[in-house]
């Protein structure tokens, strides 16, 4: 006769289970425990899905890193050359070996023989930009050149014709305006349609956030080195530029011709290559260019033709 099955059936499973569970769940703290009693060099090493060794700080080490290394950018930019004070600032730039840009007139390379000398130079220099400046700088009659917006383009075209074929990076004389995609700034109301007018034959128009001023009658610079440092730490302080920690310095290469305005162009220079929180780069490499369609990354020269303009002044702003 068979002994009917009780609810008791059940208990020599429960009993083996029992133990068994019990030991999973010790074994599970214990994994658990371990895993909290983890050393910091334990919990830094941690083996990824692919096997290798993974260092889960190293993200936020990177980005540390990466934190460290973003410096703000200063555009050193001398405006008016080829003139008496060409060679002394490419002299400084070179010994320097810094990054320059120079925003030439057209005509000032054909006034003399020595700026045409300068002007060979510039073309073959390494870590130096040239920009287009105008071919008469509106001849120093602002007013009047800005009111004819066909002329201004033309004077524009007619530099990168004659000496600057690939370079559409502009600099209109005697004003402050931009015109880089969405950045746009016009600083005289009056010049606003020809500003739009360089832009829509394809220019970029790159003004500036800071200047290096200068006495326009002794042609002196009206700020010392230190001071000229000290203006460029505020102007980043306040965020005083158009595109933010990117900062482009205007100065004027006539102006440190004399051995004293050279002197503090050179000590500046120093100065800020001593800085690690600043770094100089070429105009080209400025941020909002980059996103432009119309960059080139050569700017092409050429070598003046002949000397086929009479002098020019050299008082030019
Ligand atoms: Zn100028």
């Amino acid at each position: 006769m068979e002994t009917p099955s009780t609810p008791d059936e059940a208990e020599p499973a429960a009993d083996f289970f029992k133990p068994t569970f019990a030991l999973i769940l010790f074994l599970s703290l214990l994994a658990c425990t371990y895993s909290g009693k983890k050393t910091g060099k334990e919990q830094a090493l941690l083996r990824s899905d692919t096997g290798h060794i993974t260092d889960e700080k190293k993200p936020l080490a990177i980005a540390k890193k990466k934190k460290a290394r973003a410096k703000k950018k200063i555009y050193l930019t001398f405006d008016d050359g080829p003139n008496k004070g060409t060679k002394n600032v490419l002299d400084i730039v070179q010994e320097e070996n810094i990054p320059a840009t120079f925003f030439i007139v057209g005509e000032h390379v054909f006034a003399s023989h020595g700026q045409r000398r300068d002007w060979n130079r510039l073309i073959t220099a390494e870590n130096i930009e040239i920009c287009n400046h105008s071919y008469t700088h509106a001849h120093n009659r602002y007013d009047h050149f800005y009111e004819l917006p066909e002329t201004v383009v033309k004077d524009m075209e007619k530099t990168r014709e004659i000496l600057l074929p690939a370079t559409i990076i502009v600099r209109a004389p005697g004003r402050n305006s931009w015109r880089i995609d969405s950045l746009q700034y016009t600083d005289i109301k009056k010049s606003k349609l020809a500003m739009d007018s360089l832009q829509k034959a394809g220019f970029i128009v790159m003004g500036w956030d800071l200047e290096w001023r200068y006495d326009p009658k002794t042609f002196q610079v009206q700020n010392t080195a230190d001071e000229m440092l000290t203006m460029i730490d505020s102007a980043f302080a306040q965020k005083r530029m158009r595109y933010p920690n990117n900062l482009v310095l205007l100065a004027h290469d006539q102006v440190y011709h004399s051995s004293g305005d050279s002197l503090q162009l050179r000590t500046f220079i120093q100065k800020l290559k001593n800085r690690d929180d600043y770094e100089l780069s070429l105009v080209s490499a400025y941020p909002a260019i980059r996103k432009h369609h119309l960059i080139t990354d050569t700017i092409k020269t050429v070598a003046p033709a002949a000397d086929t303009a009479k002098p020019v002044r050299m008082d030019t702003l």
